[in-house]
């Protein structure tokens, strides 16, 4: 989103965050994919590798400052490095490893650290990502998946992402091998004829599709700590409207 007020020229992916220092495949399979979808816009990909996670510290509050480590790498190749925001303004997460307010504080003298793209909600940011088919094709939002460098389309967070482009009008993206459909109860039969879903199997969901947050409640036909996906359309309001995601 930095795009839109600064010169970009180019993008960190870290080896050793999401995807393990032990599995270097996965990582070079996103790393091509996320080349190409910088070299659409002109942008060079720069990699970077750490043993951050063996530190064991809490994800939770430290990202950012592991985000801002790794960019300080280049100062001296560039002035500024940008953290992508995790959420918009007018959804305050205070105790989050990266805010607006603290991300800044991470600068030095030669080199800024800016949050970027907190003026932005995850919806507007789901309508720009439609404009862009690269990043329709390869966007990673996924930290659960197996192997790690593809979208596991059953976390909290690849589900929310994609009821985001569904909520401003985009088909499901090619990034995501299939679409959210299922119940977090099988003994809920709800007919398909009322499932929000597009590739349900046979005469009902899956019923194998469980929200694994505490975010989460138990929706219209879900249990207490799920979320029944079948009626989805009456959920996209609480979805959408959830904390940061990591
Ligand atoms: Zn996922």
């Amino acid at each position: 989103m930095g795009r839109r007020t600064r010169n970009l020229q180019a993008g960190v992916f870290v080896h050793g965050f999401d995807i393990p220092l032990t599995d270097p495949s996965s990582y070079e399979r996103a790393a091509r994919r996320n080349a190409e979808t910088l070299r659409s816009v002109g942008v060079e990909l720069i990699s970077v590798a750490t043993n951050y996670r063996g530190l064991h510290t809490d994800w939770r509050d430290s990202h950012g400052a592991a985000l801002a480590s790794c960019l300080a790498l280049w100062a001296g190749h560039f002035d500024t490095g940008l953290i992508a925001a995790s959420g918009p303004y007018d959804v305050p997460a205070l105790r989050w490893g990266s805010t607006p307010v603290a991300d800044r504080l991470l600068s030095s003298r030669g080199f800024e650290i800016a949050h970027d793209g907190a003026d932005l909600t995850r919806l507007d940011r789901a309508r720009i990502l439609g404009e862009w088919p690269e990043a329709l094709r390869n966007l990673r939002v996924c930290w659960e998946g197996d192997p790690p460098d593809v979208n596991c389309c059953s976390c909290e967070k690849c589900i929310r992402t994609i009821l985001e482009f569904r909520t401003v009008g985009l088909k499901l993206p090619s990034c995501f091998p299939r679409d959210v459909t299922g119940c977090a109860d099988p003994a809920d039969k709800t007919p398909r004829s009322q499932c929000g879903s597009s590739v349900t199997a046979g005469g009902g969901c899956r019923p194998s599709l469980r929200v694994r947050t505490g975010l989460v409640g138990g929706g219209p036909g879900g249990k207490p700590g799920t979320l029944c996906l079948h009626r989805w359309p009456q959920q996209l309001p609480r979805l959408v409207s959830l904390g940061p995601l990591s």
